[in-house]
């Protein structure tokens, strides 16, 4: 049957401004990292994503190397967008990056325009798209010119084939650098995507000051810890979790300090009326400087219960302190 997106989709959906650019967000955003891969179910990825659009969910994140196998999730998206989604590009913001390994020799990484430049024409073949509305570097590359890597993010958007341009993984130092040089460019960098959950703090380090001062989005990635930070582990490793998968969740992360962790923040979010997940997606969004969370999720299920965390975005001091406590001991 032919896909019409809800009526009702952006009814209960906040959109929030990205740094200081003319892009709005949805506070909650979808990653394809894991779950639409070739080795996945399709109609389950296909499932999901609908799923997210109906709720107001505009922005999907990937990567040239999402899969398994890698560049297959690009490829899903596709699918979808060729099937379902298509007809409505214009109310979707699609993001991609390079800098992991994607293909053998010594421009399937890193850097070089040379990676960039073929990465993205690449991706865009995957997903059957003429733009992307992101482009990121993904991680920083120690050997390439940061001027030959800047530069190559804003021949991308003077082709007419990315709208934006952002950074992954990169230090407040090298943000600080990056964004400079982008600025002399014509280009300015919208969006900084970091690691940044309950758990993972480095980006309070400094990162988020330079976002802020530069007016740069932060769209946190991981921020349930891969799932830690929801009640999968609570009593049991599920057969069909990604920590039973073992390759980028693994048992030795869920230690003892952890487990107990885990354990307090559930009970204060049960008493917050929320699920765990739902907390940990709410605390991220009290931050002024987030503008989005970028969640995954392996069922419509589990989006659901994430988006319902909008339904309570307000600590107390005292709800904040608990927080720091548990997570810092
Ligand atoms: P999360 O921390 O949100 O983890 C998602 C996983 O948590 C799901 O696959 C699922 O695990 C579990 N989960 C999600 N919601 C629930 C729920 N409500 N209840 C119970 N379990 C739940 O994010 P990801 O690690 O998946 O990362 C999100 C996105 O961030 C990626 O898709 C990617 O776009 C981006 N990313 C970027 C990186 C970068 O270097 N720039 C690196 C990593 C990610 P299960 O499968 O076990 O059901």
């Amino acid at each position: 049957m032919n896909y019409i997106a809800a009526s009702n989709r952006y009814d209960t959906m906040k959109y929030n401004r990205c740094g200081r650019s003319g892009l709005k967000l949805p506070a909650i955003s979808l990653g394809l990292w894991h779950n639409f891969g070739s080795a996945d179910v399709f109609d389950n990825s296909r499932s999901i994503l609908l799923h997210a659009f109906d709720n107001g969910v505009t922005h999907f994140d990937l990567a040239n190397n999402y899969g398994p196998e890698p560049g297959s999730a690009e490829e899903t998206l596709g699918r979808v967008l060729k099937k379902d989604l298509g007809v409505y590009r214009d109310e979707l913001v699609i993001s991609s990056k390079a800098g992991y390994l994607m293909w053998d020799g010594p421009y399937g990484e890193w850097g070089s325009k040379k990676n960039l430049m073929a990465s993205l024409n690449q991706s865009l073949k995957r997903m059957g798209l003429d733009y992307v509305d992101i482009f990121y570097h993904h991680r920083p590359d120690p050997e390439t010119p940061l001027e030959e890597t800047m530069g190559a993010l804003d021949l991308m958007v003077r082709q007419g084939k990315a709208l934006y341009v952002g950074l992954s993984n990169y230090t407040a130092e090298q943000t600080q650098k990056a964004e400079s040089i982008l600025r002399e460019l014509g280009t300015p960098c919208l969006i900084h995507q970091p690691r940044y959950h309950i758990f993972e703090r480095w980006v309070e380090g400094g990162l988020l000051d330079v976002l802020d001062k530069r007016g740069i989005g932060c769209i946190p990635f991981s921020p349930l810890a891969q799932g830690l930070l929801t009640d999968r582990y609570l009593k049991e490793i599920p057969e069909d979790s990604r920590m039973a998968k073992g390759h980028f969740l693994k048992e030795s992360m869920l230690t003892d300090v952890k487990r107990k962790a885990i354990f307090e923040l559930n009970e204060l979010a049960q008493q917050r009326g929320q699920s765990l997940a739902q907390m940990a997606i709410a605390w991220l969004l009290s931050h002024n400087t987030v503008t989005s969370v970028l969640v995954g999720a392996s069922s419509t299920n589990q989006l659901s219960n994430n988006l319902a965390a909008l339904n309570n975005l307000e600590f107390s001091a005292k709800e904040l302190e608990q927080i720091e406590r548990i997570s810092k001991p």
